[in-house]
This record gives C-alpha cells, sequence and structure tokens, in this order.
C-alpha cells in the first residue's frame, strides 16, 4: 500500500493570501515585528483574531507550552501560523494539543514545510526533527507576496533547496507513482521558473516538492550536505554541489538539468575544512538519506563525491 498525505484545503495563486477565508477569533502565531505582521495581517483581510509574536526563532518546545498556557482559555477557533518554518513549526505542535485546527502560512519557501508532517522543535537545547500525521495543516496559503524585498542570495538558496528535494524526491526508493508525479512537476515548474526568470512561481514549485519528498524522503544529495552545514554553509547553498554530485553519482535524469539551474544561479564552488575521510564516516550515519538513495552509497563514493565537490568536479 501507498500513503500520501496532503492538507485538506490548499490555497494558491494569485492573490490566494486575500482571497482565502479565514475563521473568526483564530489566534496567529508568527516571529515577525508588528510593523511586518500588520502589513501581512491586513492583506489577508482578517479582522476578528488574537495574535502572539512572541515565537523565538529556532522554537523550543517552550514557545509551544507559552502559546499553549497563554491561549488555552481564550478557546481559539483555530492557530494560524505566519512566518517561516519558526512559526510553522510552534503551530504544528501546538494546534493538536489545543484540539484546534491549524492553517499554515508560509512568509519563506524552499522547504515546502507548509504541505509536510515534519516539525522541528528543540527539547533540552537541541533540535528534533519530527514526523507525526497531526502535524499536517488542515489549510495552507501559499502566496509569492511574500517574496518581494527578499534578498536575492536567499531566494537563490531556497529555490535550490526545492529543486533539490523535488529531484532527490522522485528518485528515492520510499517514492510512488504519486509522490514522482508531484515531484516530477515541481521540478518541472522550478526548472522553467529558474531559466525563465520568473521568481513568482518559485512558492508553488515549492509546495509541489513539499507534498512530493515529504511524503517519501530526500537522499544522497542531503546526506551529503550537512558536513557543509555543520562548517556554515546555508542548507540551500551547499545542495548546490552535493544535490548535483549526487545526481551524477546516481545516474539520474535530472542531473544536466539541475546543473543547468545552478550554473543560471551562479552558485560558486564550495570548500571543505574538515577531513574528507573523518567527512564521510559522519555522512555514512546518515541512514534516513543514504537508505533510500536509488543506488547504494559506499564509504569510498562519498569520498570522492566529497573530494569532486571541493575539486569544482561536477
Ligand atoms: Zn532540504
Amino acid at each position: 500500500m501507498n500513503t500520501v498525505r496532503i492538507p485538506k484545503i490548499i490555497n494558491f495563486g494569485e492573490d490566494a493570501l486575500g482571497s482565502a477565508e479565514y475563521p473568526n477569533n483564530a489566534l496567529i502565531v508568527t516571529t515577525a515585528p508588528p510593523a511586518l505582521s500588520d502589513k501581512w495581517i491586513s492583506k489577508m483581510g482578517i479582522k476578528d483574531y488574537m495574535l502572539y509574536d512572541k515565537v523565538t526563532p529556532e522554537p523550543s518546545i517552550g514557545d509551544v507550552e507559552g502559546v499553549i498556557s497563554e491561549y488555552k482559555d481564550k478557546n481559539p477557533s483555530a492557530l494560524i501560523g505566519l512566518g517561516g518554518g519558526s512559526s510553522m513549526d510552534v503551530v504544528k505542535y501546538a494546534a493538536p494539543m489545543l484540539n484546534k485546527p491549524k492553517i499554515l502560512i508560509p512568509t519563506t519557501f524552499g522547504t515546502g514545510a507548509e504541505m509536510t508532517t515534519y516539525c522541528v522543535l528543540k527539547f533540552d537545547g537541541k533540535k528534533k526533527l519530527l514526523r507525526e500525521d497531526k502535524f499536517l495543516a488542515d489549510m495552507a496559503v501559499v502566496d509569492s507576496y511574500f517574496m518581494d524585498g527578499t534578498p536575492q542570495q536567499i531566494v537563490n538558496n531556497s529555490v535550490c533547496d526545492a529543486l533539490a528535494q523535488a529531484s532527490e524526491g522522485h528518485d528515492s526508493k520510499l517514492g510512488n507513482d504519486l509522490t514522482r508525479m508531484f515531484c516530477k512537476k515541481a521540478f518541472d515548474k522550478l526548472y522553467d521558473a529558474i531559466m525563465n526568470d520568473r521568481p513568482q512561481d518559485y512558492p508553488y514549485g515549492s509546495m509541489l516538492s513539499g507534498i512530493g519528498f515529504g511524503n517519501c524522503s530526500t537522499t544522497l544529495g542531503h546526506a551529503l550536505s550537512y558536513v557543509f552545514s555543520n562548517e556554515g554553509v546555508p542548507h540551500g547553498y551547499s545542495l548546490s554541489s552535493c544535490t548535483t554530485i549526487a545526481h551524477k553519482f546516481n545516474g539520474s535524469q535530472f542531473y544536466e538539468r539541475f546543473k543547468e539551474c545552478m550554473e543560471k544561479l551562479g552558485f560558486e564552488r564550495m570548500d571543505l575544512k574538515a577531513d574528507v575521510s573523518e567527512a564521510a564516516d559522519l555522512v555514512m550515519t546518515d541512514r534516513g538519506h543514504l537508505d533510500p538513495n536509488p543506488i547504494p552509497v559506499s564509504k569510498e563514493d562519498v569520498m570522492q563525491c566529497l573530494n569532486d565537490i571541493k575539486a569544482g568536479n561536477l
């Protein structure tokens, strides 16, 4: 049997943010300062709401408990996560505890988190990746409105993540016919948008990617990327080389087009300060990404990939 989980309602496309219907007396949860959240909320056209804007970036279970203790007795009709991953993660965890529906509105794009059953929170100071059906949104709103004013490098890193997730997800051994359909559509949409300078299509492509990979997995590209993340390279940036070399190693149908996109976006060669053999040992522990890779990966393979990344031999 195959199972695919997607939010009950997905609003996307032109003016999704202003056209979607929001329930009265919902609690909006955000990390954004009032100057910004006021602007977003007026664009939503929502009048009757409560606002909690004390969520900290990279939130912990303490942030979730803060929301619950402050609003349990105020009986909100729903929780709305308005912001990047942090705001959405808090709502993903808190809404089921309050037995309320959740609405996710990403103001950044790339991870596709608004479509997935993943939730990242800190417990005892340590980040944990959780995955449960109850983290899925009841409604999501995806609108390119929020891209306005986002620095170009952040946009590029984000679209690289979405493109990597779509193509790695497509090739994942955990995929099925339906996840491959979403991943393929996501890749085609993002490829067209990158090559033809239509960044306004990125959030939609990222959303499709989230549905696709979120119901299977990413693979070798993501496994390789974490040793670069450990040295401070942003996640999306590290995938520019890591997913390219992974697609080459796997003989993926996406290799040429992925590489074309990376060149168009202007990503540069990355160095690795860590010892390649030690880094490869670390990569090899990441079974969650390596086991679903379309072909088996040895430590020697990983070392070759890391050396090729360092040499720019992609
Ligand atoms: Zn990713």
